[in-house]
C-alpha cells in the first residue's frame, strides 16, 4: 500500500511497484491508510510523512509491528529519518528518490519480513515448491530450474486451477509491460514442461494462456 497525497508521486510509485510484480493500493491520507489496512491483506506500506490529517509518523506509530513500513522522507532531513526509524519504520527512502531504488528497498524489506514464511510449501499433483529455499521437487526428487523458470512455475502454482494469460505472465514474472512478446513466455513454458517431465501439469488454454492443474 502506498500512502502519498501528491498525485504525481503516488501514481509513479504505484506504476513502478506494479511493474515489479506487486499489486499496489494507493491511498492519499493516513486515515484512509488505517481503514484500508483492515480491509486488505497488505504486505508492506510505503508511507509519506507529510499527509493531510494524521501524519506519517502517527500512522507508523499505530501500525508498526503489524506490517513492514518504508517511510518517504525529505532529503537531508535527518531528523525525519531518525524519527521514522524511532516510530518503528523498517527503512526509509529520501525524496526525490529513484523509483528503482524504492522498488529495491521494497524487495529487501519484504525478504526480511517474510522469513517467517520460510517453511511454506506449494504443491500441484506430484510437484512441490519451497519458495524460500527455491527448491522444486517432482515425485520427491529435486530438479534444477533457472530463476525465471522458478518464478514462472511459482506464479502458476500459486494460481493453480486458474487461467493465467501470457500478458499477465510477462508483466508479473518478467516485471515489465511488453504485450506481444508472448513468444518469450511460450519458450519458457516449453522448457519448464520438459524439465518437470509432466507435460500435463501446465496446460495450454487455447487462445487464452496457461493453467497449472494436477
Ligand atoms: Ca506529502
Amino acid at each position: 500500500m502506498v500512502v502519498e497525497d501528491e498525485p504525481n508521486i503516488g501514481a509513479l510509485v504505484r506504476t513502478y511497484l506494479d511493474r515489479a510484480g506487486y499489486r499496489a493500493l494507493w491511498v492519499r491520507s493516513g486515515e484512509d491508510a488505517l481503514v484500508e489496512l483492515r480491509r486488505h491483506p497488505i504486505r508492506l506500506v510505503v508511507l509519506d510523512i507529510g499527509l493531510p490529517g494524521i501524519d506519517g509518523f502517527e500512522v507508523c506509530r499505530q501500525i508498526a509491528g503489524t506490517v513492514p513500513v518504508i517511510m518517504l522522507t525529505a532529503r537531508d532531513e535527518e531528523p525525519d529519518r531518525v524519527a521514522g526509524l524511532e516510530v518503528g519504520a523498517d527503512d526509509y527512502v529520501a525524496k526525490p528518490f529513484s523509483p528503482r531504488e524504492l522498488t529495491a528497498r521494497v524487495k529487501a524489506v519484504l525478504r526480511r519480513a517474510e522469513r517467517v514464511d520460510q517453511r511454506e510449501v506449494l504443491s500441484v499433483g506430484t510437484v512441490t515448491l519451497a519458495p524460500a529455499a527455491r527448491e522444486v521437487r517432482v515425485d520427491g526428487g529435486e530438479i534444477e530450474l533457472t530463476q525465471r523458470e522458478f518464478d514462472l512455475l511459482e506464479y502458476l502454482v500459486r494460481r493453480a486451477g486458474q487461467v493465467v494469460t501470457r500478458d499477465e505472465l510477462l508483466e508479473r514474472v518478467w516485471g515489465y509491460l511488453a504485450p506481444g512478446e508472448t513468444r518469450t513466455v511460450e519458450v519458457h513454458i516449453a522448457q519448464l514442461r520438459k524439465k518437470l517431465g509432466q507435460p500435463g501439469l501446465i496446460r495450454t488454454v487455447r487462445g487464452v494462456g496457461y493453467k497449472a492443474a494436477a
